[in-house]
């Protein structure tokens, strides 16, 4: 009881120092959001588009994030949307190749590209993210990382998205598996063990599940089950190119 009403505090004590940071972060990320913009309008260089392309998606993300904090914070859900899975995919792909190691080789794979769920974007975005940096820490030798997108329908006739982060990393021992999403459990020098803990509350939210399978020396692979509701008749013209939109 103990150790759970001290775990209890700490997660306390988080909130409100979250809830400090994300306000301020919302400021300070402000002009990220407008900057890139005016820098792509005065050159034609298309590497430095990219570049500028880059800097405004991080931006957007840390903006979005702090907002999300914030309503997680206060207690309130976070708006859901309707994602093109394609189109999510292809801001991961932009915000991982910058970041990407040269040992490591990325794949990104959308079976359908009409998939599509509700959710909120930056905070899937943000699961996507923590378990591809999962993936490549866990490669130290190198290897492929490989997010895979398909409709999986089961045996009641519901559809399911299926979004895997397969890695051919160090894998897990059963004793890292059985608390892999406690907080605070971490394996790392510096890490926080906040990531999975996080990424379970953000897809429970969205009525969605977690799953891990893992094998030591050869890798691991997270399966993220996300309801996949009906094409609302309304959105048709969404199954498109809706880049537009929130993207940039
Ligand atoms: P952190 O990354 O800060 O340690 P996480 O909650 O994201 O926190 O991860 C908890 C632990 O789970 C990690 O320290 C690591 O031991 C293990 N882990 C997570 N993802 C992987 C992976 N893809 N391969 C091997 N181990 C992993």
């Amino acid at each position: 009881v103990e150790a759970e009403l001290m775990r209890a505090q700490r997660l306390e004590s988080l909130s409100l120092l979250a809830a400090g940071l994300s306000h301020d972060l919302r400021n300070i990320l402000q002009p990220l959001l407008i900057m890139p913009e005016l820098l792509k309008a005065r050159t034609d260089d298309p590497q430095l588009h990219h570049l500028a392309d880059v800097i405004a998606e991080c931006g957007r993300r840390g903006h979005e994030m702090a907002e999300s904090m914030l309503s997680f914070v206060r207690g309130s859900r976070t708006p859901s949307e309707r994602i093109q899975i394609a189109h999510l995919f292809e801001a991961m792909e932009l915000l991982l190749r910058s970041t990407l190691p040269a040992r490591v080789s990325l794949h990104l794979d959308v079976d359908d590209p009409a998939l599509a769920v509700d959710a909120n974007y930056t905070e899937l975005q943000q699961v996507l993210l923590n378990l591809a940096l999962n993936a490549i820490q866990a490669m130290p030798n190198g290897g492929r990382l490989t997010l895979r997108a398909m409709a999986d329908p089961d045996a009641h006739g519901q559809d399911w998205l299926r979004i895997s982060v397969t890695d051919e990393g160090v894998g897990m021992s059963a004793e890292v598996l059985s608390h892999l999403f406690n907080p605070f459990f971490t394996t790392k020098a510096n890490g926080t063990g906040l990531g999975l803990i996080s990424c379970k509350r953000i897809i429970e939210g969205a009525h969605g599940s977690i799953r891990v399978d893992s094998t030591p020396g050869v890798g691991s692979r997270f399966d993220l089950l996300l309801p996949m509701r009906e094409e609302p008749a309304e959105d048709a013209p969404l199954q498109q190119p809706v880049a537009a939109g929130s993207g940039q």
